[in-house]
């Protein structure tokens, strides 16, 4: 049987050997990372030593982060009117209309209080718009994703957070998919506030941080209450081995960043050179700055849960939209904000690649949509 082709790192990366190695040993951690006694004191070192990889990655402090479990976890922990600046609160929160719907959800927020941001046909945030609605009422907290999930796009996050504080508001930035993909500098982006996920790039899943980078952040309104773990910021015992893997990915992804990313450009390209010599493909937010990694495209006509399946068959794993939505046949929220017709909308195909992805495996993803989308376009 020829070999799969994996095509959908942006629903989860496959494991990076490092990460394995040192999972497989932090298994064998007796302690508990808060007992004062040796095995306690080990354990605490592997998550400590985990830190300050995934602080390095974002060029952040070490104690800047929280370990969640996940990037849907930091997001809720980020979205909460009770932060504070010394007398500035932020009972209103901006939230950008194409975010994960972890973030659209609005974390603590009554829905009243939730205003979303509207985007540009080529799928990254107004920031017209985004004037006009700092503008009007109080400071507020605002959440921008660094890249969508589904397009690939980058957003303007330095020029946003320019405007963001000027306005005397706060930003939360979910850099889940822009993490081993664009070098990320904390300070640079102007993020008061930053979200990570490990099995994006490579690490294991159910892992993952928020990282409080503005020290004038104040909030007594952890999401975990309990014993006093992280800095009495988010309580239970730490999930030492996938902690561990989250720092050896981070450090494996974001130390080979610039090598591996001109990699995934020119597959990208590769991919996107042969879809452009077939009819009738769009490429969606072509125009914009986009992850090397990603290409969002549709075949008008051709529904991507077909096609999917179809692929599937053909041994490519590709997916429709947002994998965290599939199974729900519902046109994607972020093609939709970026003005995009439902039935176009419909046909939308990722195929997202990642470290261990060859031109090969291009080529045969290639080979099996031409092989399908003729097919596939009569019988719809
Ligand atoms: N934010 C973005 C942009 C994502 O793509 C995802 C996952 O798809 C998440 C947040 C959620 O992260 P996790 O799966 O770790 O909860």
């Amino acid at each position: 049987m020829a070999s799969r082709v994996y095509l959908d790192w942006n629903a989860t990366a496959p494991l990076r050997p490092e990460a394995r190695a040192v999972m497989s040993a932090a298994l064998d951690i007796g302690g508990n990372p808060s007992s004062v006694h040796m095995e306690g004191r080990e354990a605490r070192r592997v998550v400590e030593q985990a830190r300050a990889q995934v602080a390095a990655s974002i060029n952040a402090r070490a104690d800047d982060i929280i370990f969640t479990s996940g990037g849907t976890e930091a997001n809720a922990q980020a979205l909460m009117p009770d932060w504070s600046v010394g007398s500035r609160t932020f009972r209103r929160l901006i939230v950008s209309a194409i975010e994960h719907p972890s973030a659209l959800a609005g974390g603590r927020f009554a829905a009243a209080q939730v205003v979303k941001a509207s985007v540009t046909g080529d799928g990254v945030v107004d920031l017209e718009k985004l004037r006009d609605l700092l503008a009007t009422g109080e400071p507020a907290l605002v959440s921008i994703m660094l890249a969508n999930n589904e397009t690939g796009a980058i957003q303007p996050i330095g020029e946003a957070a320019v405007l963001i504080h000027q306005a005397g508001g706060v930003l939360h930035v979910d850099a889940v998919q822009a993490l081993g993909r664009v070098p990320l500098d904390a300070a640079a982006l102007g993020a008061d506030l930053i979200t990570l996920s490990a099995h994006k790039i490579g690490g294991p899943k159910g892992v993952g941080a928020l990282a409080i980078v503005n020290r004038d952040l104040r909030s007594s309104w952890p999401l975990l209450r309990g014993g006093g773990q992280e800095r009495n910021r988010r309580a239970g015992t730490e999930n030492v081995v996938g902690i561990a893997g989250f720092g050896s990915a981070a450090a494996a992804a974001c130390g080979n960043l610039a090598h591996e990313a001109g990699l995934l450009r020119r597959l990208r390209d590769r991919l996107e050179a042969g879809l452009a010599s077939l009819p009738g493909i769009t490429v969606f937010a072509a125009a914009s700055p986009r992850l090397p990694n990603t290409t969002l495209f549709a075949l008008d006509g051709v529904r991507a849960e077909t096609a999917v399946i179809a692929l599937d068959l053909e041994g490519v794993a590709v997916s429709s939209g947002a994998a965290c939505s599939s199974g729900k046949v519902q046109p994607s929220h972020v093609l939709a904000a970026m003005g995009i017709n439902q039935e176009l909308a419909r046909a939308a195909i990722r195929m997202s690649t990642g470290y261990a992805t060859k031109e090969g495996d291009i080529d045969r993803a290639l080979e099996a949509w031409r092989k399908l989308s003729g097919v596939l376009r009569k019988t719809q």
